[in-house]
């Protein structure tokens, strides 16, 4: 049943919202292109005939075959991107293996991590890493293997090592999304080049705190910083460890409600990214370690709940879920809104700029055919046939890309309403 669950999840899984989007937008720059193209063929027999268009004109217009182009390269890598932050041994990489159903990253005693790791997903089921400044691939089969490639390489803490994982392992990684784990905010790290390398594209932001003790100094700094850089970063509040609260059931709602307290305060009053509604919304109580040692036993077929778990695993494993789903919810629709918004703009641009161009032939061509009523018949029939084709082109143009750019800001719009 536990796997009925997961295949459900593939299709109402919100993350769809930003696959079908990327689908969509894709589409519509290949007919862009197509569109492009025609338009550059069409302008050079014009040129070629009678120089009714000018070179200029002509190399204006071809130049958007490029800029299509680029376009379209950019959004084959358009991802979903989510950083987590938090102090040395609070759990992030343990999160980050529960999200993907597997142990994945290397954690625990002796295998802090030093540098940062980023886990997207590959094609062709590869598993291997590629570390900063390199481009060989580095094969890794296990965790073992990943964690010995990584002590192995001397890392700077802000360096970026990518470890790519097969996509049909996991689906979040099939959706494309990317996880970042990052070195403790504890190790005195140089904050500004943190967040200038690895934060300033993420869409979201989790900080992983530990449920056993308050939200620390170094923690809070962090993202005073990063919201100074990014205007309303999308951030979540997990605090981890909370099995660790199954022992001390005398105190477990006093200590919840403070945790929650403080972590409201510090979203919505201090760092002002929420409304003290809305961060309610943003704060969980998750044990990480147990969620992931369930999701490898359902991978395995057997029960999530050996019977060897603390009190309250069942209500802890539900809050993490309600996590993920909350959490790819967001990322989804910010991912939308700053990755397609900008390209449905560019778009938008190009349609308008040769739709000028197109508009301004038209109207020397007509001139021209006003100018030379008397000139031979075969020359007039000659412009009235430019004429016939400008104008059909420049209306296929208004009608076709308009279109399909109104399409892509609907879509847009619509994700945000949602
Ligand atoms: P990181 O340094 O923040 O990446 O922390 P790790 O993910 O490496 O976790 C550090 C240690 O804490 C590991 O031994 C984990 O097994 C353990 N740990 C992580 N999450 C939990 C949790 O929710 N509960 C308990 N009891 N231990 C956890």
């Amino acid at each position: 049943s536990h796997l009925r669950s997961t295949d459900i999840r593939t299709d109402n899984s919100p993350l769809q919202i930003f696959v079908k989007a990327k689908k969509k937008i894709n589409d519509i720059f290949v007919e862009i292109e197509d569109y492009v193209q025609d338009t550059v063929g069409f302008m050079k027999s014009l040129q070629a005939e009678r120089n009714i268009v000018t070179a200029e004109e002509g190399e204006r217009v071809e130049s958007y075959v490029d800029k299509v182009h680029a376009i379209r390269d950019v959004l084959k890598r358009d991802h979903m991107k989510v950083a987590f932050f938090g102090r040395t041994s609070n759990g992030k990489s343990t999160v980050i293996n529960a999200m993907l159903r597997d142990k994945i990253l290397p954690s625990g005693i002796g295998h802090t991590t030093n540098c940062f790791l980023q886990v997207e997903g590959s094609d062709n089921g590869e598993s291997y890493l590629i570390t900063e400044g390199s481009t060989e691939k580095q094969p890794v089969q296990s965790v073992g293997q990943l964690g010995h490639a990584l002590c192995k390489e001397k890392l700077c803490e802000s360096h970026l090592v990518r470890i790519f994982w097969p996509k049909e392992k996991c689906l979040l990684l099939r959706d494309d999304v990317v996880f970042v784990d990052s070195p403790g905010v504890d190790v005195t790290p140089n904050l500004d080049e943190w967040i200038d390398k690895h934060c300033l594209d993420a869409d979201v932001f989790v900080l992983v705190a530990n449920a056993e003790s308050t939200l620390m100094v170094t923690e809070k700094n962090f993202f005073h910083k990063v919201s100074t850089k990014l205007s309303k970063p999308n951030i979540f509040i997990l605090n981890n460890r909370w099995d660790a609260s199954a022992s001390e059931p005398e105190f477990f709602e006093q200590v919840r409600a403070q945790h929650q307290e403080r972590a409201v305060d510090f979203l919505s009053r201090e760092l002002k990214v929420y409304t003290p509604k809305d961060a309610e919304e943003r704060v969980f109580f998750v044990s990480a370690k147990e969620t992931l040692q369930a999701r490898m036993q359902e991978q395995r077929g057997q029960p999530s709940h050996n019977g060897a778990l603390a009190e309250g695993f069942q209500t802890r494993y539900f809050e993490f879920q309600d996590f993920e789903r909350k959490f790819e919810e967001c990322i989804s629709k910010s991912a939308v809104k700053t990755k397609f918004e900008q390209h449905s703009q560019r778009g938008k641009h190009i349609a308008t700029e040769i739709r000028q161009t197109l508009d301004e032939i038209l109207d020397r061509t007509q001139k021209m055919k006003s100018e030379q009523l008397h000139v031979k018949k075969e020359v007039h029939d000659k412009l009235n046939y430019t004429e016939q084709q400008l104008m059909l082109l420049t209306q296929e143009m208004k009608d076709k890309i308009h279109h399909m750019v109104e399409d892509v800001e609907q879509r847009v719009s619509k994700a945000l309403s949602e």
